[in-house]
Parts: C-alpha cells; structure tokens; sequence
C-alpha cells in the first residue's frame, strides 16, 4: 500500500516547515526535502540568488528559501542543479562532478538523474507534480517534473526507463515520493486538456471526473503512481504527500489559487557522501 502522508506531519525546523517522504528517508541513502512556502521571502527578489536557476523572480525566491531548509536538512546549496522545465519529457542525467565553481548550466528538461554524490537536484513546482526517485542497490536519483503535458508524455515513467537503461535500476527496487500538488479537488480542466488527453489512448478515466458540461477534474498525482507502477514500481516502497497545494494555499504556492508568478516551492535530494 502507498503510504500517504498529511498536512500534519509536516516537519518544522527554525523558520523553514518542510514535508519528508518516509520512505526515502528509512533508506538512510538520502537528505531530501519537499519545501513549503513558509519561511520564504517571496516578493523580494534576492540579489545573491544562488546557481543558474535564478531566472525570475519566483526562482529566485525558491532557491534563497531553499539555502534556509538545506542548512536544516543539510547539503550545500551550492550543489543544487535545477532544469529549465520545459512540460516537456526529456530525462537529463549528470553523470560527471560539477564543475569546480559548483555551478551547472540549466539544461532545457522535466527530469533530471544523476549517480554523482556532490549534486543536490531539484525541481520546481506550484501545482504540479514533484516526484523523488530513488535506487538504492545503484544509489542513484532522480527529480521530476509532471504538470499534464508531461503526465501525457510519460514523464515519470520514462525518467524510471532511463534509470534501468542508464544505471541498471530494477523497477521494483525503487523507493518513490510523490510531493504536494493540485488535487482532484480543485483541479478543473476543459476540453482543450481532455482532448490530447482522450485521444491519448491511455485510460484517462480513471484520473478524471466529469463535473459539469465541457468541465472535468484530473487527479495528476494518481495518473502519475499509475505510469510508474505500470512500469514495475511497487506500491510499498512509495510515500505519496497527499496534500492539494490550492486547499492548502497558505503553506503552499498555487497557480490555481492565486496566479502564475507568485512563487514555486522547491523539492530536492542529493546522495549522502
Ligand atoms: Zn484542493
């Protein structure tokens, strides 16, 4: 059974609150953290906004909020590599140390992979889906970024494709964690969502509710648990973080609930040296 984790337990440390995944954390392989929005300092744009992520404003915010939660959680922040995600479904794997400076080129992906122990990754989110992976025979790991154009392409299980094609992962031993995002509950979409999503062939069904004329509900964290354990992932090695980021607007950024940029929470991991 996944295990689900609530609004409750969230883990509250000096200024910053974040969400752990259980599991990833029993595995002794991994810092990691799902942040909030509290203790963040959106609105003021930080002059000393760290690594190539700092393209706007939000990000900026995100990333400075996040150098408070990695003196928590503990890594450098200065290891930290995000994408310029792109609601695309290419998969990025560093596989060399960073550069000296610690710094790396963004690159233009919804996935990001990587075996080096000197890298945290990232990724950004308001309303969509964040998802940790981890392999602990290979030590391997993995962020990924699904809003529905990458749930349509298969995102998430082509990042968990190219850790068994790249780094021998087998499906089954992966350790997942599915962060906050938009629920079914406020997750309205029309047609021009439904569409590609009908004509898709996939069994759209059973991540959608019809709600009135031309209006559906998507639950895109399920659609999302459903490529993965259709591409070997097993239920009982996944926490899922169960929490819709619009009901829970005050702890979290939502699209949805308040607009595009306002600010994005961060998501990220990095292998224990
Ligand atoms: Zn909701």
């Amino acid at each position: 059974m996944i295990q689900i984790v609530g609004r409750d337990d969230v883990v509250i440390s000096g200024d910053v609150a974040y969400f752990e995944a259980p599991r990833l954390k029993a595995l002794g392989l991994v810092n990691h953290a799902f942040c909030t929005r509290r203790g963040s300092v959106h609105g003021k744009p930080h002059p000393s906004a760290i690594l190539g992520g700092g393209r706007d404003q939000k990000r900026s915010c995100a990333l400075l909020h996040m150098e408070s939660v990695a003196n928590t959680v503990g890594f450098e922040p200065k290891r930290l590599v995000t994408m310029d995600q792109i609601h695309e479904d290419r998969v990025w794997i560093v596989d060399k140390p960073l550069p000296s400076s610690g710094r790396s080129a963004n690159c233009r992906s919804d996935a990001l992979l990587t075996d080096q122990r000197d890298i945290a990754i990232g990724v950004l989110t308001a309303d969509c889906v964040p998802i940790l992976l981890a392999d602990p025979n290979h030590a391997v790991i993995g962020a990924v970024h699904a809003g529905w154009r990458g749930t349509l392409l298969g995102i998430a299980r082509k990042a968990l494709h190219e850790m068994v094609r790249c780094f021998g992962t087998r499906p089954e031993d992966l350790v997942v964690a599915i962060g906050p995002s938009i629920g079914e509950c406020c997750y309205e979409v029309d047609e021009a969502v439904m569409g590609p999503l009908r004509s898709s062939g996939w069994n759209w069904q059973s991540f959608s509710r019809y709600k009135r004329k031309g209006k559906w509900h998507l639950d895109l964290a399920q659609a999302n648990i459903q490529q993965m354990r259709d591409a070997g992932m097993r239920d009982e090695r996944c926490s899922w973080i169960r929490i819709c980021t619009a009901c829970n607007n005050d702890i979290l950024f939502s699209y949805r609930a308040e607009g595009t940029g306002v600010g994005e929470q961060i998501s990220f991991m990095q292998l224990r040296g």
